[in-house]
Order: C-alpha cells, then structure tokens, then sequence
C-alpha cells in the first residue's frame, strides 16, 4: 500500500475551510487551501483599519448551541476566548421603552418561565396565545419544523393568531437577527428549529461575545495550527473553475492561468461563488448541482459607531424592532480588546456595531445616509442618554451576498457534504446540517465534509 499523504486542495478560507484544513491536516491528509481575498475568514472576517481599529464583516454572537465551534477552539486552545454572558435577551424600543427575557438556570421548559410571566412588556393574554402556538412544537419536538417549510414565518403566524405585537416587537427583529430577512420572507422552518432548541436545551440560548478580534482567536490559530502540520494557505488567489472529465473532478482553473490538481477538491465558499465555479456540464445534467441554482444570498450591512458619550452599560447582545438596527452591541462592553478608538483606550464611551437589515432596500444608498439612518435609530431608542452624543467615528461594510436565504422550500436544495462525484465534497454554511448558515453551521458542515473524504479514502484502501 502506498504511504504517500493523498492530497485535498481546499476552495475558500472562510472558517468551513479553515476548519476542514485543521481537520484534514489532523488526519494525515496534505492540505492546500486557496482564498481570494488577501485576508481568511469569510463571513467572520476582521481587520485593522488604518487607523488601526478593528472592522467586522459583522457582529458575531457565539450561542451555547455550537458545541462543534467550542470542541474546535478547545482543540486549538482559544475557547477560553469567548466571554459568555447573562443568559437573557433584552429588546431596546423607540422611545426608550425597554423588555427584557429573562432564563432560570432551571431544567427545560422551566428555565424559559421568567420570559413568559415577567418580561416587563407583553400581557400574559399574549404569552399564552404564544404558548399555545408552540403546542404542536412541545409534542413533536424536532419533527415539526421540517413539516413548516413551505410556509414563511409570518404566515404561519397568522394561522397560529398569537397576535400581531410579538411578531412586530419581538419575532421580526428575530428573524433579521438570524438571517437578515423579515417574517414574511424567512421560512416558519427556521424560527422554529431555532425555538424548539432554546425549548430543549436550555443553555443553547446563552450568547457569548469573543473577547477580540476573530482574526486573532479562531482564523489565525487555526492557520497556525494547520501550517505547523504541514498545510498550505495561499491568500489572492481566486478559483475559477472547477474541471470536470466526465467522471471526475480533474483540476481547478485558477484565475492567474495555473492549474492545480489534487485527489481530493473540497469546495468551502459562499453559494454564490460555488455556482461561479462549477463546470457547465455539472450545472445543467445533475439534478443535485442544479438544485444549487435555487439558493440565493442575503444582503447585509455592518455598521460600527463611537459615541463620545456611554449611552448604554449593556454588556450583551441587544434587539430592536424600530428601526434599521435588528441587533447590536456596544462592543466597548461585550469585547474587552475592542475598548478603543484609534488606538487609544476608549472606556465610559460607546462603541457600538450593527446589524443594519432587511438590506436589500439600503444598499444603494450612500455611507452617510445609512449612517444617519442607524444613528436616527439609535437616538430613538436611546433618547435620553444619547442626548447630545457625539459621533466620533463610524465605519460600514456592505456585503451583497452573505449567508443563504432560508425562504420556504429552500431546504430540499441545500446540498449534502458528499457530492455525486467521488472525488469533491461541499462544506460552507448552506449546506446540509443542524446550524443553518452560522458559524456552528460552517464548523459543522467542514465535520461533514471531512468525514465523507476520510470514509471515501479508507473504503478506497
Ligand atoms: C453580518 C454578519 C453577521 C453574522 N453574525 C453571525 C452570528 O452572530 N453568529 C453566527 O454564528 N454566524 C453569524 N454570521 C454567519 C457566519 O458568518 C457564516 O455562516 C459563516 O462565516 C460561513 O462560513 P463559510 O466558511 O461557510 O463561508 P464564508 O465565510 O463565506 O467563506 C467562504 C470563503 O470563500 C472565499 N471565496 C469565494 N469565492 C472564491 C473563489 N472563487 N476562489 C477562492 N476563494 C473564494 C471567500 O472569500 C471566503 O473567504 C454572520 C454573517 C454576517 C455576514
């Protein structure tokens, strides 16, 4: 039997990639990974600015659920980095009104009582009609979402009647906190799986901020890590096709005119980009590739603003129904490496970053628009401590295409790992497993993919 190391080249070194790079490298394989842009990290990217604060594409709250992500960061020692926090959501409302759900470190569903009886702001008229909604959810448990995917959010509460104040004030933040679509687009399928889990699980729910940049606590120790073991990371370099024999994955067509060949081709980028790189003959005769054709990217905008004032102490994950600003946090709370403005320390002040969604309708307006539009937000919600704030800076990343839009019927095309071709599997956040398209979602599907390589090759020897 030959000993030689069988070679993966990797496609795209977001965190799928980088996770199946560790993995790989761990099970002897020879890794290449190729990444089009100059920095690895995808979705999770960060980097210093050239006043030397940190940008995000975006916020990223850590959920107790990715168990997967904290086996990976124990593995490359950094999960000492997440800082968890209270276990509660608070949603800020114009006005400055406030509600907060609360969690009891009590066994399910009991430790979901407190968000029911005393969140400060719906009746317990509307908590019932609520609880009585999730009925089928309590007796069917897992079963049930999948039943709801031809339905959208909305209109499955429509024929539940929970009333329209916890769709608008609580849900539709929600939903724009999770996948950046409203109710009336995202698939019923979605907001509960994600109900049922925090329902059975109690600690799935706990958020976690990292307590710095990802680039120093995941994208760069995994590379370390992969490197020290032999793996290969080329950044600038973008994949343009994927070349196909018939049978077989037979090379990747780089844009600078290389070919690069390997045994395996792990295919780890965004779904848009996946169908940029498939071969023609692929796309238009295998139903599976074809079915990619349905997936779509959601829009999305980050925002970060400093205040020359502390507008909120909160030091966690916050939510708002009014306004662009679904969900937010002032980092120079929740992020202790993050407390600082050009380089200074920057404590007592405000340093907040933004999930400005739905999207698709801001895009095209100018950086000052959409930063005036969040800061109209934030003094709505904040009127009284924002009183007099000053802008001292404000940063804002666009993305067109970021996670999958999980609209109804979209799961039956949400590829598996393994592929009908032998030789490539797909990893990445769309594709088929429990997180959706999330950072859990990415570590998860690169497990996936890993497995089916690992299995592929030892049924090969
Ligand atoms: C604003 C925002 C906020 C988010 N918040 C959260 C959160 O709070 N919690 C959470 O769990 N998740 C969150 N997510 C989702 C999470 O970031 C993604 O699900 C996850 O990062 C997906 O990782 P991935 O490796 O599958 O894809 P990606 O991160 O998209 O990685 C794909 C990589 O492929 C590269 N690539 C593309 N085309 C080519 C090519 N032709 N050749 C070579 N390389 C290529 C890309 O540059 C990229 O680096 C958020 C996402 C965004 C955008």
């Amino acid at each position: 039997m030959s000993t030689e190391k069988k070679s993966v080249l990797i496609l795209g070194g977001g965190l799928a990639g980088l996770t199946a790079a560790k993995r790989l490298t761990d099970k002897g394989f020879q890794v290449k990974v190729l990444e089009k842009r100059d920095i690895f990290g995808g979705k999770v990217s960060a980097w210093r600015d050239e006043e030397g604060d940190w940008i995000e594409s975006g916020t990223h709250c850590f959920f107790g659920a990715y168990s997967v992500l904290y086996d990976l960061m124990r593995e490359i020692r950094t999960d000492h980095a997440v800082g968890w926090k209270d276990h509660q959501l608070t949603y800020t409302l114009a006005g400055g009104e406030r509600f907060t759900f609360n969690t009891w470190d009590l066994p399910s569903p009991l430790h979901l009582l407190p968000a029911i009886v005393k969140n400060g702001y719906f009746t317990l008229g509307e908590m019932a009609a609520f609880s009585k909604s999730l009925i089928p959810l309590a007796l069917k448990k897992d079963k049930y979402p999948p039943t709801q995917d031809h339905l959208t959010f909305a209109e499955w509460a429509k024929e539940k009647k929970f009333g329209n104040r916890l769709m608008e004030k609580m849900f539709r933040p929600m939903a724009l906190a999770l996948k950046f679509i409203p109710p009336e687009e995202i698939s019923a399928k979605i907001i509960l799986d994600v109900t049922e889990t925090f329902y059975r699980i109690p600690d799935a729910s706990r958020m976690g901020f990292l307590k710095g940049s990802p680039q120093e606590y995941l994208h760069q120790p995994l590379i370390d890590y992969s490197t020290s073991k032999g793996a290969i990371f080329k950044n600038n370099i973008t994949v343009d096709e994927l070349l196909f024999d018939g049978t077989e994955i037979n090379g990747v067509q780089l844009r600078n005119g290389e070919i690069l060949t390997a045994d395996y081709y792990l295919c780890a980028l965004p779904i848009h980009n996946l169908r940029k790189v498939l071969p023609d003959r692929l796309k238009q005769h295998d139903p599976f590739f074809g079915g990619l054709y349905n997936l779509e990217g959601v829009p999305v905008i980050s925002v970060q603003i400093w205040y020359d004032k502390e507008i909120t102490t909160a030091d966690n994950v916050l939510f708002s129904p009014d306004g662009v600003i679904p969900v937010y946090a002032n980092l120079a709370r929740t992020t202790p490496d993050y407390a600082t403005l050009r380089g200074e320390p920057f404590i007592g002040k405000t340093r907040f970053e933004f999930c400005v969604a739905p999207a698709k309708k801001l895009m095209g307006l100018s950086r000052e628009e959409i930063i005036r539009l969040v800061d109209q937000s934030v003094r709505n919600c904040y009127p009284e401590t924002s009183k007099g704030a000053k802008i001292l800076k404000s940063t804002l990343v666009k993305i067109p295409q970021s996670v999958y839009a999980p609209l109804p019927y979209m799961e039956q095309y949400r590829p598996t790992q393994k592929t009908p071709l032998h030789n490539l599997f797909i990893a990445g956040g769309f594709s088929q497993q429990l997180y959706y398209d999330s950072m859990g979602g990415a570590v998860m599907s690169a497990n996936l993919a890993v497995d089916g390589i690992v299995n592929h090759h030892s049924h090969a020897h």
